[in-house]
């Protein structure tokens, strides 16, 4: 059996480097170090990537504690394997099959909520009025409304709501925010019931060749181009591999200012990969966010901040 892991794992992560078959220990370069970290594109010779197939785990000394790069081998082959060796696995190794578990099944949406309408189409009604009037306070006008799709529920479970779309890489709706403009309703936000660390917000109008920005909610998204938002003041892993894996250009963090020590943890961490050197920072003005910025300046206002953004000296971190 052992002899068909290690043929697994050799498909997986490329030929091994050191080998004890007494300890069943096997080291590899490590596809995180030397990719994602590195930017190399075939292994860096370290073999910081060792693998126990007795105890079915594996640990890369020097990214595990940044990186998650640790853990059971069927977390290493599904993650940097594919399908067919991840089958294979599971055949050669059924006595573990209670680390075998199918994931919890991952929930999707159906489109967007009952009741979605267009805000981009003028009507005689109450809600539609009231979701115009708020953007308009807000300073999102037509173009911004047409560019993201911006609409509204006049009933059903997110009537009262703007609804700001998230449309994935196939162009699918993969995730909805929806902002009350009821200003007499306590649920500000209210989103579908699938987990938003899996989802990276309108993934699929991101242009990687272009400076990206990541910013924290929907609203700071739409007025700042080419921007992801966090949704939230922390990054998830997905994004996180993405962002590091897909950016060709420079990637701006710019939090609200309430987070700028989230913004400082996150320069570092992107900093420390293959990013190195291409991450700025905005520090914005106490008390805002890049919303507040272009409701009171519009585009100019935000442009102008944008141009604020810069690296931080390693000695000041
Ligand atoms: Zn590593």
């Amino acid at each position: 059996m052992s002899e068909l892991v290690v043929e697994i794992l050799e498909n997986c992560l490329g030929n091994s480097k050191k080998h004890n078959t007494n300890t069943c220990q096997i080291s590899f370069d490590c596809p995180v170090c030397y990719y994602e970290i590195k930017g190399l594109p075939d292994g860096d010779g370290k073999g910081n990537l060792e693998v126990n197939y007795n105890f079915n785990v594996f640990k890369c000394w020097a990214c595990s504690e940044t990186h998650e790069t640790h853990g059971t081998i069927y977390k290493l082959i599904k993650e940097y394997g594919n399908r067919d060796l991840l089958k294979k696995y599971k055949l050669v190794t059924p006595d573990l099959i209670q680390y075998h578990k199918p994931d919890v099944e991952k929930k999707t949406i159906d489109g967007l909520p009952d009741g979605f309408t267009p805000l981009t189409i003028e009507r005689e009604e109450k809600g539609y009025k009231s979701a115009i009037s708020y953007l308009k306070k807000r300073n999102i006008g037509l173009d911004i409304i047409e560019k993201y799709d911006i609409g509204y529920c006049p009933y059903g479970e997110y009537g009262g709501r703007i609804i700001f779309p998230s449309y994935d890489i196939y162009g699918d709706v993969n995730y909805y925010s929806g902002r009350s403009y009821d200003k007499f309703n306590k649920l500000k936000y209210k989103n579908p019931d699938v987990s938003k660390s899996e989802i990276i917000f309108n993934e699929g109008l991101i242009n990687w060749d272009s400076n990206v920005y990541l910013v924290e909610g929907v609203f700071d998204h739409i007025v700042v181009p080419n921007s992801l938002p966090l949704l939230g003041k922390v990054i998830s892993d997905d994004l996180f591999g993405k962002v590091v894996k897909n950016a060709e250009c420079k990637v701006i963090i710019l939090l609200d200012s309430d987070a700028y020590e989230d913004s400082i943890k996150l320069y570092k961490r992107l900093n420390s990969t293959k990013l190195m050197g291409r991450v700025l920072i905005v520090k914005l003005p106490n008390g805002y966010d890049i919303s507040d910025i272009y409701q009171r300046l519009g585009k100019n206002g935000v442009l102008n901040v944008l141009n604020t953004s810069k690296k931080i000296k390693e000695s000041l971190l």
